[in-house]
């Protein structure tokens, strides 16, 4: 439970940690708020030779709304998340995701950019953040890059992130007025992390969906959309009919992970049974 010796850097800006990480990206390590990296270094399952701190630089921190989207900077704290009354007035889902995300210890640490960079299969944000149709914004020596959330998870603990990269901030469109979103979890009884984890979000006008957005988690190698499922529903009203369809259709897109707590047929249950919750909830 000690970690492997390595050098320590506070970062005072995205610049200066920029630089830091072009020098070194496959002996360096960010920090941000500590709970997956401590453990992994802790188990000497990491040994960075150098730990850049970025905890401190003010670019990486805030929720700004303006008009037209939301933009939380990558050190955003799920507690933040949880308690932020204009993120809640604006988009009250984050609220709810947040509040499912471990205890109030990890929650007062643990970061949205974290938690996002770390592509932990059963983490909660990226379900919600494909539902939301974010854009993650990405920092390099070449400057600043955008790439949309359904395309930032490539595999377990894989994102699009090179090693010289730093997620910096999240980008979330308004949505279209009277839209309405949800997020539920089956939660691991051990480690609390998604068994399964489905964010929807409607847009209902005169009974009839004119848009909607599914993001999975906890299901398979990486969080994703579900589109098959979100084309057949749109168009069509939200009559019980239609929910059973398309929570079958997407319990039957991807193939789920297995392992001891839950085999891939339970996942896929799972998906169906929470989608038509999610779905059933939005309704009405
Ligand atoms: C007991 C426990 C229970 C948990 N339960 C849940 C849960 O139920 N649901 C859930 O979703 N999560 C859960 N988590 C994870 C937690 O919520 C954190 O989000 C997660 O640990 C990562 O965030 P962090 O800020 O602590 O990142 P760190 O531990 O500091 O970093 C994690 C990794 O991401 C990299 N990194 C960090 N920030 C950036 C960045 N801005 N750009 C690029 N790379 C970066 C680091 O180098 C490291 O590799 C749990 C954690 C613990 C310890």
């Amino acid at each position: 439970m000690i970690p492997a010796a390595f050098d320590y850097v506070r970062a005072s800006s995205l610049a200066q940690a920029i630089d830091l990480l072009r020098d070194d990206p496959d002996g360096a390590k960010l920090l941000a708020g500590g709970h997956t990296l401590l453990p992994a270094l802790k188990l000497r399952l990491a040994s960075p030779e150098l730990l850049i701190d970025i905890g401190g630089i003010a670019e990486l921190k805030g929720i700004e709304i303006s008009e037209s989207s939301v933009r939380i900077g990558a050190l955003t704290t799920h507690a933040e998340l949880f308690a932020s009354e204009p993120l809640y007035g604006e988009l009250p889902i984050f609220r709810q995701a947040a509040c499912l995300i471990a205890d109030p210890q990890v929650r007062n640490r643990g970061t949205i950019g974290g938690s996002l960079a770390n592509a932990d299969p059963a983490a909660d944000w990226p379900a919600v953040m494909v539902a939301l149709r974010a854009e993650i914004e990405i920092a390099g020596s070449d400057g600043l890059r955008r790439v949309p959330a359904q395309d930032f998870f490539v595999d377990i603990f894989s994102t699009l992130l090179e090693p010289d990269e730093i997620l910096a901030s999240i980008h979330i469109p308004r949505p279209k007025a009277g839209t309405r979103f949800s997020y539920r979890k089956i939660r691991h009884p051990a480690s609390g992390f998604a068994v399964v984890g489905i964010a929807v979000g409607v847009l209902l006008q005169q009974g009839v969906v004119a848009d909607v957005s599914i993001g999975v988690t906890g299901a398979a190698n990486h969080a994703f959309a579900g589109q098959h499922a979100a084309d057949f529903l749109t168009g069509k009203s939200l009559s019980r009919d239609n929910i059973d369809q398309a929570a079958k259709l997407l319990s039957e897109t991807n193939e789920c992970l297995s392992d001891r707590y839950a085999s891939a047929e339970y996942r896929a249950n799972l998906i169906r049974i929470e989608t038509t919750r999610g779905l059933l909830a939005l309704s009405s």
